[in-house]
């Protein structure tokens, strides 16, 4: 919250070198700044305040917006007393439990403000962020916050979608070049030039295909960060988070085209006509998809649509799910003299010959990771052995990958065949193969009495 305290009172009780932090702080603002102590002891020469030196009367709160108390003793307390008779808010420094507000780190660009608090808990840390937020924000951007205020009134007349303005004010803050000329006092010209440019410029929509990773948000990228943020709409799957979804604008639109196994509530064609739509609207699409976009994400029937459609659009990769199981498993998945190569496919619709191949190649150490294919894992274990897999074939599980609430299971074929696992809820990543008895399994489930693990 920003208080107005324009006309009226900012009044201090204390006069040592506490009250001389609050007059720093609060002779920034438009109040009329009044001390009042007994023994004025810090300097505060230099600042536009009023010092009077005698005891605290209660009158002295009249047409007061806030009150400082930056000392001990009855005046004090007198002057709580009647500030909070008066209803005027008040800070004890130092006394978070008796303060009606606190005053928060400021970083100043004005008009642009940013206040830091840890309500009166860390200051320290308060201080620190801010020093970061300074490091952070050229001097110049609170002119040009200034430029757009005062730009306000012709973009509203020039540009008339809401979505063309945003971006309009997304590049006269963040481009260099109206730094520049900002500092060269010539800020104005170029954020007119600027604004021609975009009236201009048709809007032209565009999508992205986004990796969300396994669904943890720190194990996005920052491209993908950036984008969401940038994205008018997000088009999101349902294995993507809302942890992940949430990271994108507040005011973006949101519409999850959930394809949770079991019910289609949007079918691929119906998602290739949604985005290719927005698009056309002039939107900017975050397609948002788990794991990498390329891998079992449908990205080729998109791109086809938007290719077709004359849509332009770019991919950005994320984590698969295969390796963010190897990372939680500390599995190699090649792995020098053991296994040259890595195939990812899915176990689902899996055939005769696909399973045949793939025992072959898990017979000559290549890893396997076979995606949704938990539900029939047995079953493919079942395959791969009858097409030629030794049933001793080291197996590893890894559920909700890369994510908290992750669980693992290790084995081999065989266990897996004639275990009766339960599974906890949540996508899963099958590995098979040599290299999956290099991993870090400790915290593994058994899948039965017969585990991998080796000497
Ligand atoms: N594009 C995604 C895969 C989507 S297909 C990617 O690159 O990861 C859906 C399958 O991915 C699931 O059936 C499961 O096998 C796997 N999967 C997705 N997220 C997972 C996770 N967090 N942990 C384990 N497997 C996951």
């Amino acid at each position: 919250m920003s208080y107005k305290v324009q006309g009226l009172r900012i009044v201090i009780v204390g006069g040592g070198e506490e009250a001389l932090n609050k007059v720093r702080l609060v002779t920034k603002t438009t109040a009329q700044v009044v001390i009042i102590s007994r023994h004025v002891e810090a300097d505060f020469s230099g600042f536009a305040v009023e010092q009077i030196e005698r005891a605290f009367v209660p009158a002295d709160l009249d047409g007061t917006a806030l009150v400082f108390v930056a000392e001990e003793g009855a005046d004090a307390e007198l002057a709580k007393a009647e500030a909070r008779a008066r209803g005027i808010p008040l800070n004890v420094v130092d006394v978070p439990a008796e303060c009606d507000f606190y005053t928060p780190s400021i970083v100043e660009r004005a008009p642009l403000t940013i206040a830091i608090s840890t309500e009166g808990d860390a200051p320290v840390l308060a201080r620190l962020v801010r020093a970061r937020i300074e490091a952070m924000l050229s001097p110049g951007i609170g002119r040009i916050a200034s430029l757009a205020g005062g730009l306000r009134q012709r973009v509203e007349s020039l540009i008339h979608d809401g979505a063309a303005r945003r971006r309009f004010y997304e590049a006269l803050v963040t481009s260099p070049e109206i730094e520049a000329a900002e500092q060269r006092g010539q800020g104005l010209d170029a954020a007119h030039d600027l604004l021609s440019q975009h009236v201009n410029a048709e809007t032209k929509g565009v999508v992205w295909l986004i990796g969300a990773g396994p669904g943890s948000e720190d194990l996005l990228t920052l491209r993908a960060q950036r984008l969401l943020q940038e994205a008018d709409v997000i088009v999101h799957d349902q294995l993507v988070p809302t942890v992940v979804v949430d990271m994108g604008r507040r005011d973006a639109e949101r519409i999850d085209v959930g394809k949770a196994k079991g019910h289609h509530s949007f079918s691929q064609a119906q998602i290739n006509t949604l985005i290719v739509r927005l698009a056309r609207q002039g939107k900017r699409v975050a397609r948002l998809k788990s794991g990498d976009p390329m891998i079992f994400g449908r990205a080729g029937e998109e791109i086809s649509a938007l290719r077709k459609a004359g849509i332009s659009y770019s991919i950005v990769p994320g984590i698969t799910a295969a390796l963010a199981a190897a990372a939680d498993t500390a599995t190699p998945v090649t792995l020098r003299g053991v296994s040259s190569g890595f195939i990812m496919a899915t176990a689902h619709g899996a055939d005769d010959s696909d399973l045949q191949h793939w025992a072959a190649l898990a017979q000559s150490g290549l890893t396997l990771a076979l995606y949704m294919g938990k539900s029939i894992a047995s079953e493919v274990a079942g395959r791969l052995v009858a097409n030629g897999a030794s049933p001793t074939t080291p197996v590893g599980i890894v559920v909700n990958a890369g994510r908290p609430d992750r669980a693992t299971y290790s084995g081999n074929l065989r266990s897996l065949i004639e275990g009766q696992v339960t599974f906890i809820d949540g996508p899963a990543i099958i590995f098979v193969g040599e290299a999956v008895a290099a991993g870090d399994w400790a915290d593994a489930g058994q899948l039965a009495a017969l585990s991998f693990k080796v000497a």
